[in-house]
């Protein structure tokens, strides 16, 4: 199973430890080539200030595709992850479940492209960082004020009342910097 658990999570670090997956931008949306794999999301450094922990994993799966003229590459992300309650400071679970089809442009092209398109255009590069594309979207896709429903927000509150002490509450304040 898949879980939070550091045995887990160490599974996927050492696997990625052989090969930082790279991809050729262009080949692969002309080839229409597809990738799939799984990071621990302690390895993408620039996710942690957003996380309440560094457990939990993401799948991703990259496919290339071409529209017309356009060169597209859409991003899957599925896993769990940690977010910190921004009303009671509690943690949560979060799932993770984004799509997202970034456009491949040329670096002449990008910025008359962005301009003129919804869709998010980045240059496209024969040795592209797979990991860091997912970490780039998960960044835009993770909500920056999560927060539990509410009945899951106030049990998190009383539990923090019944143990309370001012400096329980500076804790967790510390713990949010
Ligand atoms: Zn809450």
């Amino acid at each position: 199973m898949l879980g939070f658990d550091r045995g887990g999570a160490n599974i996927y670090h050492a696997r990625l430890m052989f090969a930082r997956p790279l991809i050729d931008g262009a080949d692969f949306a002309l080839n229409g080539k597809e990738l799939r794999g799984e990071v621990a999301l302690d390895t993408l450094p620039r996710l942690s200030d957003r996380l309440a922990e560094s457990g939990g994993y993401v799948a991703f799966y990259l496919r290339g595709h071409q529209m017309f003229d356009r060169l597209l590459l859409e991003i899957e992300l599925t896993g769990k992850c940690r977010l910190r309650c921004q009303r009671c400071l509690g943690e949560m679970d979060y799932p993770i479940a984004m799509t997202s089809s970034l456009r491949l442009v040329s670096a002449t092209e990008i910025d008359a492209a962005d301009t003129d398109d919804e869709t998010e255009c980045i240059e496209a590069a024969p040795g592209m960082d797979v990991l860091s594309l997912v970490e780039d979207e998960l960044l835009l896709g993770l909500p920056y004020a999560p927060s539990h429903t509410v009945g899951k927000c106030a049990e998190q509150l009383n539990v923090s009342k019944q143990s309370s002490s001012p400096f329980a509450v500076l804790a967790v304040l510390n713990h949010k910097q």
